[in-house]
């Protein structure tokens, strides 16, 4: 193999391009970027960059140098358009890009709500660029309305709290996160908001945005915001791949190396839908250290080919910080049964487990790093409930 293509200069992009130079690989690399800019970090963009207290330009992971010293072609602003796997060529503005082997990390787009009506622009969050524009706005208006209690909707909440804006937060299931995270827990993160003075309404849906960010929902109600931002969720970036023959359901279809269905091509982060051997459940996450580790096995089965192969088993790792609380989960939960087996709801400090038949399948906690970590391990090793709880009780687990 002697030439390598990375497409989609974020996270997972440069994470598999620096894996490839590490496993030894010598041959050229060129990593494809749509945005103007190099790889950066996403999560900063909803917490440190919204509040001020990180500048954008921070948040950028590598230098041109650090490229450089790599041997990594970054070619920035310059989108793929096209795969032909027949002739192993990634089409883009420039020309065609030929390759021995592909790596695809495009990520994903966030969404904006089919909703009627002439309106003020709607903010969303997904590039650093939406950051800015967000941050722009935000100091200069009174009320915002967030639609979306997920992971970034709930974010931006919080920092918008942080920065005195009043808040409302729009939320289509019963509580924030339960799709995530389960309808207890969900109380819970709900309850979080409203202790720091959030306006939160769940079970219901935007009907129109009038001019000036006045939002009517279904039931006739009005929420008097002036600034709409959209938190509901994001789109797997697989557009350019539509003539390719490969399979797109809701993300780039992998097998469980990570294989998108040709020999020389893998794919890894927000873009890939793989079967999870760990849960045995296909699965596409929005997550940064799946991104990571992604790239890291997408780069060495490329490298090691069909029989050296590994599968990748996830464990569905997200952390998020909302108030000043650091929420984080592991797992899965679609589950049997959820317990509290330590901390306090309360005070939005404590571990929960969620239970799948006699299988510990995840965890969520507030305010509790270390267990957490703990008991990402138990879930990745497949711990039982009975052992998990049993470790729980020895005090080997809580802090
Ligand atoms: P991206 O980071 O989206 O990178 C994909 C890149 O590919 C983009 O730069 C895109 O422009 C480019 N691209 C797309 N199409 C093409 C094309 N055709 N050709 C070339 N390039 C293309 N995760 C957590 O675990 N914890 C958090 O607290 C957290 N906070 C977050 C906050 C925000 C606001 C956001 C947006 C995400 C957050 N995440 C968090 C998720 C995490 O950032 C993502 O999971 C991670 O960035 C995914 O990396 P990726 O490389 O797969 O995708």
């Amino acid at each position: 193999m002697k030439r390598i293509v990375v497409v989609g200069a974020g996270l997972a992009g440069l994470r598999a391009a620096e894996a490839l130079r590490r496993a030894g690989f010598d041959g050229a690399i060129t990593l494809l970027g749509a945005e103007q800019i190099g790889p950066y970090d996403r999560p900063a963009l909803s917490k440190q960059v919204l509040t001020g207290e990180k500048d954008p330009a921070d948040t950028v992971y590598r230098s041109d140098a650090h490229f450089a010293d790599l041997r990594v072609d970054l070619r920035l602003g310059q989108p793929a358009t096209a795969l032909d796997l027949t002739s192993r060529k990634v089409g883009t503005s420039d020309g065609d890009l030929p390759f021995d082997g592909l790596i695809m990390a495009t990520g994903a787009t966030a969404r904006l709500p089919a909703v009627e009506g002439k309106s003020s622009p709607i903010h969303r969050l997904r590039t650093l660029e939406d950051a800015q524009a967000l941050r722009n706005a935000l100091p200069e208006h009174r009320h915002v309305v967030i639609i979306g209690a997920g992971f970034i909707g709930s974010e931006i909440a919080s920092s918008a709290r942080m920065l005195g804006l009043e808040v409302t937060v729009l939320e289509a299931a019963a509580a924030p996160l339960a799709r995530v995270a389960g309808r207890q827990m969900g109380e819970i993160c709900a309850a979080l908001h409203r202790e720091h003075g959030t306006r939160l309404i769940c079970g219901t849906r935007v009907a129109s945005i009038e001019g000036g960010g006045r939002v009517r929902l279904a039931d006739g109600r009005i929420v008097e915001g002036d600034l709409v931002v959209a938190g509901i969720g994001a789109v797997p970036e697989t557009g350019w791949l539509a003539d390719s023959g490969l399979t797109v359901a809701d993300g780039l279809v992998c097998d469980p190396f990570l294989n998108a269905g040709h020999p020389a091509v893998y794919a890894a982060g927000d873009v890939v839908r793989w079967p999870n051997p760990l849960f045995g459940t296909s699965m596409r996450t929005e997550q940064w250290t799946n991104a990571v580790e992604q790239a890291r096995r997408a780069a060495a089965n490329l490298l090691a080919g069909p029989r050296g192969r590994k599968p990748y088993a996830g464990v569905n790792y997200f952390w998020s910080d909302q108030y000043g609380v650091r929420i984080q989960s592991a797992g899965i939960a679609a589950a049997d049964e959820v317990r509290i087996v330590g901390g306090s709801p309360a005070e939005f400090r404590f571990l929960a487990y969620y239970r799948k038949g006699d299988r510990l399948v995840g965890a969520f906690a507030m305010d509790q790093p270390v267990p957490l970590i703990r008991s990402k391990l138990l879930i990745e090793a497949r711990t039982s409930w009975d052992e998990a709880l049993s470790r729980v009780k020895a005090g080997e687990i809580l802090a």
